[in-house]
């Protein structure tokens, strides 16, 4: 018997196609996408404002195959909430809420991929190699999840979206871009591209892509070194994507969008943080308007590095700042229940205990 295909994989040419095909008037497309994507039904029955015979057969035709939230745990330190979401076969991913103290604003990070296959030596996620690419609607339902619980626990939607959790964006690019076109659309969650981000090694034949798609949203690249060899120790994918590429695609990708990049840097000590690695960046994001972050480095169960010393981040900013460069620390957020970027991975019996909340207030 060949499996039913997921209604959530049609476009919406395609569910008007098939809707033709069985003689049903032009305006169900929409009655049934807004079920689908805005309202996200998990089954047929919910359609109420279908005929029982048409629910009858798009059960017959297709199926659903809801994402479900699995487990959540909340930061005792700031409110940040990491979600497990469980997939239909049964493999999780992870997303998570991080409210804002001096605003309104609650970021959403999503995932991408289960897993990652790019190996970053800081990374937790990558350490669990990939199991499959996240498809479209499951990037779509944890995200639209994430907001029912926004509201929820704060009170308010989400404002920001940041494609920051599990995976590599530019490795599964169409499904990706699918979804956000449908949370940027009306009928779905109806989100500005200007409050969406999606980060990247920045994979150069993908780029080339992307600019020539000119999105709407903001791109930021995780560059962690300026420095060839430094960022090929700790980013083996930079082998294959050198920086004198990536310099190339993207000035390409701002000449097509007009944006600025954002370049996220983790404060690695004694590994990319000294006063030439600042000087080496500080030339590298001369090429093109942009923004840096510098990201302190959450120590992950694995960890081979140690976070900078603040006398050494002072120092980096410092260099920078005289050059008139924007730069931003960002310190990490949940990093008491693990839900800090890069800590992302997948909750094994092995490491259980490690991302039991209570064990590590405990420690505290
Ligand atoms: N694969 C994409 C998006 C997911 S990773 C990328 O790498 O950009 C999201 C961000 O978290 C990246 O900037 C990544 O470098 C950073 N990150 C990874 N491990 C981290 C850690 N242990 N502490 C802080 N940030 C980390
Ligand atoms: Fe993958 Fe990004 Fe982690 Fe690198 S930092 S292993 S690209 S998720």
């Amino acid at each position: 018997m060949t499996k039913k295909q997921n209604i959530k994989d049609l476009s919406q040419e395609q569910l008007q196609e098939y809707l033709k095909n069985i003689d049903e008037p032009g305006f169900r497309t929409k009655q049934i996408w807004q079920w689908l994507w805005q309202k996200n039904v998990t089954n047929f029955e919910q359609m109420t404002n279908l005929s029982k015979k048409l629910r009858a057969q798009l059960e017959k035709d297709f199926v659903m195959e809801p994402v479900q939230i699995h487990s959540y745990q909340q930061s005792l330190a700031d409110g940040t909430i990491k979600y497990t979401f469980r997939l239909s076969q049964g493999h999780l991913i992870e997303g998570v809420l991080i409210p804002s103290r001096r605003s309104e604003r609650v970021t959403a990070c999503i995932s991408t991929q289960v897993g990652c296959p790019l190996g970053c030596k800081f990374c937790a996620t990558g350490t669990m190699g990939l199991k499959r690419n996240l498809k479209a609607y499951e990037i779509y339902d944890h995200l639209w999840l994430l907001n029912e619980e926004s509201k929820r626990h704060f009170g308010r939607k989400l404002t920001n979206v940041v494609v920051m959790g599990m995976g590599e964006p530019l490795l599964n690019l169409d499904n990706v871009l699918r979804a956000l076109d449908i949370v940027m659309s009306e009928q779905g969650l109806a989100m500005s591209p200007q409050r969406i981000t999606m980060s990247t090694v920045g994979i150069i034949k993908e780029l080339y892509r992307l600019a020539d798609m000119a999105p709407k949203f903001n791109l930021a690249v995780s560059l962690h070194s300026a420095i060839d060899d430094v960022r090929s120790q700790i980013m083996p994918v930079n082998n294959s994507n050198p920086l004198n590429e990536l310099i190339d695609a993207l000035k390409y990708f701002h000449k097509k969008t007009g944006k600025r990049i954002t370049f996220e840097y983790l404060m690695l000590g004694g590994v990319n943080d000294n006063i030439k690695d600042a000087r080496a960046l500080a030339e590298f994001t001369r090429n093109f308007p942009s923004k840096i972050n510098l990201i302190e480095y959450n120590e992950t169960p694995q960890s081979i590095f140690r976070k900078s010393q603040p006398e050494r981040v002072q120092e980096f900013i410092n260099f920078l700042e005289n050059r008139n460069i924007i730069v931003t620390f960002r310190r990490s957020k949940g990093s008491d229940i693990a839900a800090a970027c890069g800590q992302l991975v997948k909750i094994t019996e092995k490491n259980k205990q490690l991302f039991d909340i209570k064990h590590i207030n405990q420690k505290k």
